[in-house]
């Protein structure tokens, strides 16, 4: 056996598909490699004309030379990928209201009827909200207003942005505005008050009628589409399409027409898709019997989506799938994405937190909900009775920073897609009554795992056109320009 010419660094490894083995590092870099080198490597006997050999040792997987300093640049990779950290809490989102004037089957917060007017924020509470916003050590607070459907409490959404301007004006911060309406109790007067102070639009989109009405109807009955259209149409000439995004909830109404949905999206002009699979919680939870599907179908579904997308690219239309695009970000490039749904810790809390109607805090939306099913397990404090570093620093948010950090937890610690990947602690304590929970098998990793394979194939694949679409999303600019850089 040959003397050890190298000294390995930290990596997963798994096998991918046959033969071959994928293996990833701390700094994000990745590389296959057939099974009989990975022995050899883990071995120490992989000799250094092997073709794999300069790849290991400028992607950090083994180190030659200076030890001390390559564990340092290793260390800088780190900290890059975990900036998200150094910020604390950017996202503060505020339930303005559990009313609603749709009735939609996958209904999440489960919203109540336009005349429940005992589940609106009070406007105080709403700017002392604002004031607990700005606390956070965070250079960017973006404040979203939720529901139900929050046009419905028009003055708390007013008082609040009007708050945090004027706290702004000393804090200096950079301060984002989002309100996830569904678009149809909206008026031409709100829609010139979210142009003037800002307020970006995220709104729902399920795909064109025959399937956004399936699920997304009125609360008085009927579809929503047709009025959705109208208002989108005003909401873009006032404020910019720019300003303007949708989000699309996949069910079993829609899973077989990713298609449809695309073209959809691209006739209204979205920039992209995010194909959101549903979540176990509301009526989503008590509909699952109709509207789900297996993680499977979703998977195959998704990659022929994906390949369309990739078509149309190639073809002169800039368009984008948004999961996709940040798991790119994070495979492809060392920085950090901060997305909240998917950080190691998880971003619960310490990147996004949920003030309900009440001014009672939760690190995400969903343990709001628990909450309101009896179980106040995830409850932080209240923005009245309880001080910033008692909700921010108290026992909730401790414990869920201390078991949501993959690079420790059952299944995941040697996961060979875990650098890419993170947790969603309450999730977990929904389906097994402990936010550790339990993967590889849930819902959650079944769907990072399936859609990280299908972008690992492509990865692996290489084909020039697919890496120049990839690189067009990642860099956020068209194909073109991403090959006229190459050239
Ligand atoms: S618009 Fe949103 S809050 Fe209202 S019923 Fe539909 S999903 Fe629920
Ligand atoms: S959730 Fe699943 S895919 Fe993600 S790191 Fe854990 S085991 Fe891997």
């Amino acid at each position: 056996m040959m003397a050890t010419s190298y000294t390995l660094l930290p990596f997963q490894f798994g096998c991918f598909q046959d033969d071959e083995y994928l293996i990833v590092n701390e700094s994000g870099e990745f590389l296959f490699l057939p099974r009989k080198d990975v022995v050899q490597l883990i071995d120490g006997t992989l000799p250094p004309t092997s073709r794999f050999f300069d790849d290991l040792r400028s992607k950090q997987f083994i180190v030659t030379g200076d030890l001390a300093g390559t564990l340092d640049m290793v260390a800088t990779r780190y900290r890059t990928r975990k900036r998200f950290l150094a910020n604390f809490t950017t996202l503060h989102m505020m339930v303005l209201t559990l009313r609603c004037n749709q009735d939609c089957k996958y209904c999440q917060v489960s919203s109540e009827s336009d005349d429940a007017y005992d589940f609106d924020m009070k406007p105080e509470v709403a700017e002392k909200a604002v004031e607990i916003a700005f606390i956070s050590p965070s250079p960017v607070i973006k404040i979203e207003f939720q529901g139900g459907e929050p046009t419905l409490n028009w003055e708390a959404l007013t008082r609040a942005v009007m708050k945090a301007e004027v706290i702004n004006k000393r804090s200096k911060k950079t301060l984002e505005f989002v309100i996830c309406t569904n678009l149809t109790n909206m008026t031409r007067s709100k829609l010139e008050f979210l142009r003037d102070h800002q307020v970006c639009i995220s709104t729902s989109l399920d795909g064109p009628e025959f399937l956004h009405d399936n699920n997304r109807i009125l609360r008085k009955g009927g579809g929503t589409h047709a009025a959705f259209i109208e208002k989108l149409q005003s909401a873009i000439s006032i404020c910019g399409q720019d300003r303007i995004s949708a989000l699309m909830t996949t069910t079993s109404d829609n899973v077989d027409h990713f298609k449809e949905v695309i073209d959809e999206y691209i006739r209204l002009g979205f920039p992209g898709v995010f194909f959101r699979a549903l979540n176990p919680y509301g009526l989503a939870a008590k509909n699952a019997e109709r509207l789900g599907y297996t993680m499977a179908h979703f998977a195959q579904r998704y990659e022929e989506a994906l390949d369309y997308i990739i078509e149309l690219n190639l073809k002169g239309t800039r368009f984008v799938e948004f999961f996709a695009t940040i798991l790119l970000s994070r495979i492809l490039t060392p920085f950090s994405t901060g997305f909240v749904d998917l950080q190691s810790p998880s971003g619960a809390g310490i990147s996004g937190v949920i003030y309900d109607y009440n001014g009672d805090v939760y690190p995400a939306d969903e343990g709001r909900m628990l909450a309101r099913m009896g179980d106040r397990r995830f409850f932080m404090g209240n923005i009245f009775t309880d001080r910033y570093d008692a909700i921010f620093g108290g026992p909730v948010l401790q414990e869920i920073v201390a078991k949501s950090c993959v690079e420790a937890m059952p299944g995941c610690a040697f996961c060979m897609f875990r650098t890419y990947c993170g947790s969603d602690p309450v999730r977990n304590y929904l389906e097994t009554g402990d936010i550790v929970g339990r993967r590889p098998g849930n819902g959650f990793c079944e769907k990072n795992m399936a859609v990280l394979k299908i972008l690992f194939r492509k990865l692996r694949e290489n084909d020039d056109d697919v890496m120049d679409v990839f690189w067009s999303w990642v860099t956020r600019r068209s194909v073109q320009e991403v090959r006229n850089e190459v050239i």
